[in-house]
């Protein structure tokens, strides 16, 4: 099953079908040159993600050097998933008066998602293997 299709098959397990999601793997070259253009850290992750949660529509960039293209697409999508979570949180965020309280609980929030996410897309996979032995 390619990547796109598979990214099909988990928006329902996820009630994500109404949103319009592409996966696109990327070779070396674009994959960086993504990277800088949208200033994110270069060389630190297999894979990325642009999510617009008010037309329902995200984009999941995958490197062609990542080692489980279907893990990190797992990882990515369920960053869609917990996107309001992550929006609230940003939100909140806001509110609070000190720049540096506001840096040091964005740490702890990014974080904490980033455990959330592995955690849901690890048992997404094993749930996943589990189902086709
Ligand atoms: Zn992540």
């Amino acid at each position: 099953m390619n990547l796109q299709a598979l990214c099909k098959r988990w928006q329902k397990l996820f009630r994500l079908q109404d949103w319009d999601i592409t996966v696109e793997v990327m070779g070396v070259v674009a994959y960086h040159k993504l990277e800088v253009s949208r200033g994110w850290e270069a060389g630190v992750s297999n894979a990325h993600n642009v999510i617009n949660s008010d037309r329902k529509k995200a984009e999941i960039f995958v490197s062609i050097d990542a080692p489980d293209k279907k893990t990190s697409l797992a990882h990515e999508l369920v960053h869609i998933l917990v996107n309001p979570l992550h929006l609230s949180a940003k939100s909140t965020l806001d509110c609070v008066p000190s720049k540096d309280v506001s840096d040091i609980m964005a740490t702890h929030i990014e974080e904490g998602l980033e455990l959330v996410v592995y955690a849901v897309s690890r048992a997404l996979l094993s749930a996943e293997s589990a189902e086709y032995k």
